[in-house]
């Protein structure tokens, strides 16, 4: 199966064969037909699987035929598509993506979330988007301080639905969905479905197809996995020779506790790596600064 195959019009296939993307995985192999056909989709399937294409490619292909003519760029743009999403970190992904697939559409999208000061999210807004990816706090602020309009919203995705529940965003995305036209097309991804997403369904999205994508479907073939079983004192001292072994140069290692995280991280650096923790404790710079530095 190919992009061109399930339909992808040829400004997006062009930035999806810059960016490597020979096939679709399973979940866009799925979803990009039923949204390209104009209807709701229920997907449940996690981060990895190739999901934010799967719903970017179709609105930008929507928004591309549907308002390319009259995108000349002089009226100001409005937002017709809106994602939702738990997290910055998500959301600033998504928009990147966004840019990415969209390079050769003209269309314009950006990013707010909370947590920052507003003055270059509401900048931008005032300018015009087309596509405007969000975390729900942000978004209701700015709506209710008047920069953020969803009265043109034709097409509106819920990200990790099931995080934002956690999160305790069920209000808000009550209140988000109850902004957005009626007859809009609507997506919902989750990676567990409950009672309060049936709920969200049922209120909110119209005779939604529905796809699964299992999770042996998400392991990428080039991921070797193993199993070490070892008592609780050896665990250090395998996970060094570990790295040592296989010369591992960028290694993600994950913890039980956020304890455990910070506790591991200065044994490494005791040792001689160069490593830090992320756990939810930490300030929003401090994990900036940890991600830049594991990036650099
Ligand atoms: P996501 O689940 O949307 O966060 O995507 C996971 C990763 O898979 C991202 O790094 C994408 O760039 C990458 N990806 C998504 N679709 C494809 C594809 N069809 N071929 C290769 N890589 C992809």
């Amino acid at each position: 199966m190919t992009f061109q195959q399930l339909g992808v019009i040829d400004p997006i296939l062009r930035a999806l064969s810059a960016e490597g993307y020979t096939n679709p995985t399973p979940i866009q192999e799925q979803s990009i037909p039923i949204l390209l056909r104009g209807k709701d989709l229920l997907g449940c399937a996690q981060t990895g699987t190739g999901k934010t294409a799967a719903f970017a490619i179709p609105i930008l292909q929507h928004l591309y035929l549907k308002h390319q003519n009259k995108q000349n760029h002089r009226g100001h743009r409005k937002i017709k598509a809106l994602i939702v999403t738990p997290t910055r970190e998500l959301a600033i992904q998504i928009g990147e993506s966004f840019s990415v697939y969209g390079e050769h559409t003209g269309i314009k999208n950006t990013v707010i979330f909370g947590g920052v000061k507003q003055g270059a999210q509401t900048r931008i807004l005032e300018r015009g988007v087309d596509v405007l990816v969000a975390t729900p706090g942000r978004l209701l602020d700015l709506i209710g301080q008047g920069f953020i309009s969803l009265k043109d919203v034709e097409y509106s995705v819920l990200d990790e639905a099931d995080r934002m529940l956690d999160m305790g965003f069920i209000k808000d995305i009550n209140k988000i969905l109850d902004k957005v036209p009626e007859n809009r097309q609507t997506s919902l991804f989750s990676a567990t479905m409950d009672r309060n997403i049936w709920k969200i369904c049922n209120k909110y999205m119209n005779k939604p197809e529905k796809i699964l994508v299992s999770k042996d479907e998400i392991t990428l073939e080039e991921i070797e996995q193993r199993f070490i079983k070892v008592d609780h004192n050896s665990r250090y001292p395998v996970l060094k020779e570990l790295i040592g072994e296989q010369n591992i140069q960028k290694a993600i290692i994950f913890t039980r506790t956020k304890r455990g995280a910070y506790r591991l991280s200065k044994k490494l650096k005791n040792g001689g790596f160069n490593a830090g923790a992320l756990h939810g404790d930490l300030t929003q710079s401090q994990r900036d600064k940890v991600t830049r530095g594991f990036r650099k």
